[in-house]
């Protein structure tokens, strides 16, 4: 969705809209398209919802996998 802000995405979690920035939502870097672009896609939740919601999913599970998206922002 697009406000004169910029871009801006709603969270499907607490359904707030927030910028569509790597400082909001978790991105997973695509291949590059054709023409050299880069090609990243954002999650649809955003990162404070992420954490209660797989927090939730997995109570007290001891082998926390953390998802490829989490990784790439901890690189
Ligand atoms: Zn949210």
């Amino acid at each position: 969705m697009e406000t004169e802000l910029g871009k801006e995405k709603q969270c499907s979690v607490c359904k707030d809209f927030w910028p569509m920035d790597p400082e909001f939502f978790f991105t997973k870097t695509l291949p590059p398209k054709k023409n050299g672009e880069q090609n990243k896609s954002y999650d649809s939740v955003c990162k404070a919802c992420y954490e209660i919601k797989y927090r939730k999913r997995k109570p007290g599970r001891r082998n926390n996998i953390r998802s490829t998206a989490e990784k790439l922002v901890a690189a």
